[in-house]
């Protein structure tokens, strides 16, 4: 099969066939059988303002982590060959543990994005059964930036920002054929504490009831230490076996100081270490940045490949 992946070309390299480990249901996916001593590469996109030591032997500034193979997301439809741990490492994608599989078309790319309609129940959302992909997190976690950034367009995401949209299922139909959704953010302190029940519920509502959600985008802040309303949303997320995917925002923030000493690689690795009882296998995760458009491309390779095979099966 040939990949037309303009985004990361080096990925048409990859080969179209692999001996197989059992695929994963995308609604339920199982731990891996892998032997934790496999592992495979994953570059970290770090700036260059890193000290050196971070950057030894990796190019263009990135940081090489080995990550054990039943840490990584094998999407569904995709294979790994265990014995190949090179060939596994060529399809990581950057700054991710996403695996990439045959079903990455070159639709990845955004080239049309139009806001369609705000919902207040989940029964109001559009009823065509397209697939989507829901982006929620903490309020100013960067979700506007992030929607903007993944369709190019610098101030798409303000009509979910609107007065009286903020607490809307927010509609955004990408290519005539798929949707974001912008969920209303969490953890507003000043909310009182009576529409914060109702928030969630209301989300919760929809991520339990909504049949062509493909997967929930959880934006996490990977500047500051883990949250514990992050935490619990995310856990909550794995105990309803609602796919999810950890975006996590802001690294290229790296004042050390001002962050509690801690780099946002550290706080990714905390992160999952505090919800991987949540989880049967490891859930998908990258590392993004409005400001340098880190893992743009890669979020959209990632949806592309869940959202097609959802439309196969
Ligand atoms: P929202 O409330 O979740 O929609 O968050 P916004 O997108 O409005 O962003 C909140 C604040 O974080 C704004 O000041 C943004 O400029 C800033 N911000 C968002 N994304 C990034 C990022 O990737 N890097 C940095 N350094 N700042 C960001």
């Amino acid at each position: 099969m040939v990949l037309r992946v303009r985004l990361l070309p080096r990925l048409l390299l990859l080969p179209s066939t692999h001996t197989s480990t059992p695929l994963r249901p995308s609604r339920l996916p199982r731990r891996l059988s892998f032997s934790a001593r496999f592992s495979a590469l994953s570059h970290l996109a770090v700036p260059q303002d890193v000290e050196q030591s971070d950057n030894e032997g990796a190019p263009h500034g990135d940081v090489q982590v080995k990550l054990p193979l039943d840490r990584l997301f094998v999407p569904p439809g995709a294979t790994v060959d265990v014995g190949d741990q090179e060939a596994v490492s060529a399809r990581v994608l950057k700054g991710s543990n996403i695996v990439l599989g045959p079903y990455a078309r070159g639709d990845a790319h955004v080239v049309n994005a139009d806001f369609v309609k705000s919902s207040v129940r989940p029964d109001d959302c559009p009823r065509d059964g397209l697939p989507e992909f829901a982006l929620v997190g903490r309020s100013n976690v960067g979700k506007s930036s992030l929607l903007n950034s993944l369709v190019r367009r610098k101030r798409l995401a303000l009509t979910s920002k609107k007065p009286g949209k903020t607490q809307c299922i927010n509609h955004f139909k990408v290519n005539d054929s798929w949707y974001l959704v912008d969920l209303p953010g969490y953890g507003y302190a000043s909310a009182p504490q009576e529409a914060r029940t109702n928030w969630d519920e209301f989300t919760r509502n929809y991520f339990l009831s909504r049949e062509n959600l493909v997967s929930v985008f959880l934006l996490i802040d990977a500047s500051i230490p883990a949250k514990k309303i992050d935490l619990d949303y995310a856990s909550w997320l794995g105990q309803n076996k609602v796919p999810m995917t950890l975006v996590f925002t802001k690294c290229d923030k790296r004042k050390k100081k001002k962050n509690g000493g801690r780099r946002p690689e550290e706080n990714v690795e905390t992160f999952q270490g505090l919800i991987r009882e949540y989880f049967e296998a490891a859930p998908p995760w990258i590392m993004t940045s409005s400001v340098t458009n880190q893992g743009r491309d890669e979020i959209l390779l990632h949806m592309s490949q869940l959202r097609n095979y959802w439309l196969k099966h």
